[in-house]
């Protein structure tokens, strides 16, 4: 089922598309600078929950960045330091608005569902 992008309303950029992909939190994300390749592979269980992408930006600026400095830096278009690429970035909004948002949700109704302890 097709999905809308999550921060299309929120960003000055046009963020990449999103799809999932049959591995656990791995995505397939739209590269938008280089089209032939068409998609990059995020995979966001790598470095620490911080995720990894295949792109040019990801193993050359964004990664060397996140070991140089210890620490995530978000991704924004022409933010200097930055320690994710748009793909990372875009691969994580769309886990947070369709995993976390759903799944907290869920746990919330659960508890307060039938269980004479809860508060
Ligand atoms: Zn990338």
């Amino acid at each position: 089922m097709p999905r809308e992008k999550t921060n299309d309303a929120w960003t000055e950029y046009q963020a990449p598309w999103v799809e999932e992909t049959d591995v656990p939190f791995g995505y397939r994300v739209e590269s938008r600078s280089d089209p032939e390749f068409g998609f990059h592979t995020v995979d966001l269980t790598q470095r620490g929950g911080h995720g990894a992408c295949t792109c040019t930006h990801f193993q050359i600026v964004a990664n060397p960045n996140f070991r140089r400095h210890g620490k995530h830096i978000p991704y924004a278009p022409k933010r200097q330091g930055v320690s994710e690429c748009a793909h990372i970035r875009a691969a994580l909004d769309h886990y947070h608005q369709h995993m976390t948002i759903p799944m907290l949700s869920t746990f919330k109704n659960g508890i307060t569902k039938g269980e004479p302890n809860a508060r």
